[in-house]
């Protein structure tokens, strides 16, 4: 079984996860970790349960997902991945980060490419790669099929959804992601977002107003 530690980090208030199992084997997804306490939070977390890292998957590169990346990388030795498409969005971070006060963007190194319909395998954990561009080009997402959640990232949150007007934003693409690959999932499913708390799917396609 899967079991998923929620962190929430930076002024964003962006929703860092670290995936784990019986295994001890971890995966750390969007850390957006940035001050000395919140990498403290994050790495006093692993090791207290005795964790081991094996890598850093993404699900979008705006820059209150990749404020850790390059950090955590380097602490664990261990690869990054994200989508190809949103590998400039990852490389603009640095010419607008000083407008949100981060001086020295410490740029990660992608490692590899997660593309849809990919398998992330660590420990006995199966997550399996969906694209749902709209908030950002190259947006994915991770679907545990075996303990029925999803890690949504910027897509679909509590009653709400994605912007849609940062670089690369599309509100027709986000809708359309939301309805073929969100909602197409089985209504049980737990969808942890960027941001905010935890919803179902089930739940937002009752409730949600962008879809009444
Ligand atoms: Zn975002
Ligand atoms: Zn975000």
């Amino acid at each position: 079984m899967t079991t998923v530690q929620t962190f929430t980090f930076n002024p964003f208030q962006e929703n860092t996860y670290v995936l784990y199992d019986e295994t001890g084997e971890a995966v750390i997804i969007d850390p957006g970790c940035v001050e000395k306490d919140e990498y403290e939070e994050l790495y006093g977390f692993i090791e207290k349960n005795g964790l081991k890292p094996v890598a850093i998957i993404n699900t979008h590169a705006h820059i209150d997902h990749v404020l850790g990346v390059a950090a955590v990388k380097r602490k664990y030795n261990i690869p990054f991945a994200l989508h190809q498409i949103d590998e400039p969005y990852l490389r603009a971070v640095k010419t607008y980060a000083s407008n949100y006060g981060f001086y020295q963007f410490d740029e990660p190194e992608i490692d590899r490419y997660l593309t849809e319909g990919e398998i992330v395998k660590f420990g006995t954990t199966e997550l399996e790669v969906i694209f749902v561009p709209g908030h950002a080009p190259g947006h994915v997402a991770f679907v545990s099929h075996a303990d029925h959640f999803v890690i949504g990232g910027d897509v679909l949150f509590y009653m709400s959804i994605g912007r849609s007007d940062l670089p690369g934003g599309n509100h027709e693409i986000l809708i359309n992601s939301i309805r073929t690959k969100m909602f197409t999932l089985p209504d049980d499913y737990k969808v942890y977002a960027g941001h905010m708390h935890a919803t179902t799917i089930g739940f937002e396609k009752k409730n949600n107003p962008f879809f009444k």
